[in-house]
């Protein structure tokens, strides 16, 4: 039987990538759509097979309480109201899987695992590169030791954000300005082929605040992660430079590039040995429903999602201490760890 889903928040990303997504998905579906906009709601359910019935208003969100068939909710909204969404969900017993960043802040993404623990629901956080073949690959060819003993990593997220109204220029909604929504990536994906926890962090910003965009976010941020053993990793994210995703490991023997490494499709891998250079090639998938089936799983299972809630207040946990650098000009000490995977 497959898992229902009601996604809340029909915005860009839900429209274009996950109720489609939805569609070929296995082991998922979506039940229940949950909307400020009646009409809209309406059009989607159309077009997706659902009835009237299945659209929810924000205010009618308990509602979804009564639908059995509706085991989870995707969260999709503005950051700042993913806690607000997964307490409620929570509430109701209905298992969360939800966007990134987590939350706006650490001490909300912390709210929100526990008080899923507490609902005794499953959370995941939407990590959708820690899903695909190509990243698995890069981590691999790191943890397997073929790159020999890892030094360096950098990593670039960027993309130009030019709508001054935007809820991702907003403070109160965003929780940061390209550091949250993209940067995040690097961040994510840095940790994730380590395996490892930063020891410490250092960044810089630049907020040009005279550009209507940046009154109340960074335009750039600049941070480095130190790792146990002395791995450095450099990462760089803007809302003012043109879209740029890449990733680079490099060992004492190889190196892993990828480039791009963070869209939804056409991700590009190169990894050097000793043995050579290798370009490896995947059947096609959707970063989406690889998503929406391991929740799924899980859910049937009862075993904790690979991206669990934990993953996502890590993450938010080192963002802080980014934001603290940036502002004190000081280096940040982290708990670090060289275990394998703390959250699993
Ligand atoms: P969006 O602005 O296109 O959609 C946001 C939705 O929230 C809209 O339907 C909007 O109507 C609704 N909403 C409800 N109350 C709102 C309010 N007070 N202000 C503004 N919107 C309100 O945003 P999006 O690009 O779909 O992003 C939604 C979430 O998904 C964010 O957390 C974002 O970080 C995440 N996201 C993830 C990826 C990914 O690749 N995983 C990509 C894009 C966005």
């Amino acid at each position: 039987r497959r898992v229902g889903y009601a996604i809340v928040g029909l915005g860009k990303l839900s429209a274009e990538e996950i109720i489609p997504a939805a569609r070929t998905s296995e082991h998922a579906y979506v039940a229940a759509l949950v909307t400020g906009e009646e009409e809209k709601g309406e059009g989607f359910a159309r077009a997706f097979d659902l009835t009237e019935d299945d659209v929810y208003s924000y205010e009618d969100f308990e509602k979804l309480q009564g639908r059995e068939d509706v085991e989870a909710v995707y969260i999709v909204l503005p950051n700042s109201m993913h806690r607000e969404y997964t307490e409620r969900a929570a509430k109701m017993g209905k298992h969360v899987l939800c966007e990134k960043p987590l939350a706006t802040n650490a001490e909300d993404a912390k709210a929100m695992v526990v008080a899923c623990k507490k609902a005794g629901v499953l959370l995941m956080t939407a990590y959708r590169c820690q899903y695909t073949p190509e990243h698995w690959a890069a981590r691999d060819a790191v943890q397997s030791g073929k790159l020999g003993a890892v030094k360096l990593l950098d990593s670039i997220h960027a993309q130009v954000e030019d709508d001054p109204t935007a809820w991702r220029l907003k403070a109160e909604y965003a929780g940061g300005g390209p550091l949250p929504d993209v940067g995040i990536y690097s961040l994510n994906i840095v940790r994730f082929v380590l395996a490892q926890e930063p020891e410490w962090v250092f960044a810089a910003l630049h907020q040009p605040k005279k550009d209507a965009r940046f009154k109340e976010v960074e335009e750039s941020v600049s941070f480095m992660l130190g790792f146990p053993d002395g791995v450095i990793a450099n990462c760089q994210t803007s809302y003012g430079a043109q879209k740029t995703t890449t990733l680079r490991v490099m060992g004492e023997e190889g190196s892993v590039l990828m480039d791009p490494a963070f869209p939804y499709q056409g991700l590009k891998l190169t990894i050097k040995t000793k043995e050579g250079s290798l370009t490896p090639s995947f059947p096609a998938y959707d970063q989406f429903g690889l998503e929406l089936d391991h929740f799924a799983e899980c859910i049937r299972s009862g075993k904790q999602p690979w991206t669990m809630g934990e993953e996502g207040v890590q993450d938010h946990v080192i963002m802080d201490a980014i934001y603290e650098s940036a502002r004190t000009g000081q280096v940040v000490k982290l708990s670090g760890s060289r275990k394998k995977d703390p959250f699993r």
